[in-house]
């Protein structure tokens, strides 16, 4: 079971954005910038690009969705959509809402709020989500 899965499960915390039958939304427990939101389909798949077509277009769709609640909870010039899988085996799709290019950048040091913080920002971008 990976990580991503006991989050799922409820077995580990999280700070969730989003939910449907298929897909979860929550926070980067690291956060690139504030809002930084994980997006994973809740079956187990390790590699992004072996999920099927069918359910990579759903997983797209769900994450248009969370992007335009990020957007709306954190006003931002783009929300910018990164796959990466290096760490977590799971799928995933990273958002972060940005305001130049260097938003993305997951080599600098990362972002700290305390979990008040955090579950404010998880708030407003559930709050948002339509
Ligand atoms: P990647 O696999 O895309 O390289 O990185 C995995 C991402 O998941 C990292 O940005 C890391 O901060 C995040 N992450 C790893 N473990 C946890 C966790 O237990 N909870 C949450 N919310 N995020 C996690």
């Amino acid at each position: 079971m990976t990580i991503f899965s006991k989050i799922i499960a409820g077995e580990i915390p999280s700070y969730k954005c989003a939910e449907d039958d298929r897909f979860y939304a929550f926070l980067d427990i690291n956060p690139i910038t504030k809002g930084h939101t994980l997006v994973v389909p809740k079956h187990e798949v390790d590699y992004f690009f072996d999920l099927s077509d069918e359910e990579m277009a759903a997983m797209m769709a769900f994450t248009k969705r969370v992007a335009a609640a990020i957007r709306e909870a954190f006003p931002c010039r783009k929300v910018g959509m990164t796959v990466l899988g290096l760490e977590v085996n799971h799928a995933h799709i990273h958002l972060a809402p940005l305001q130049n290019e260097g938003d993305m950048d997951f080599w600098k040091e990362k972002k700290h709020f305390t979990p008040e913080e955090m579950a404010d920002t998880a708030a407003r971008i559930l709050k948002a989500f339509r």
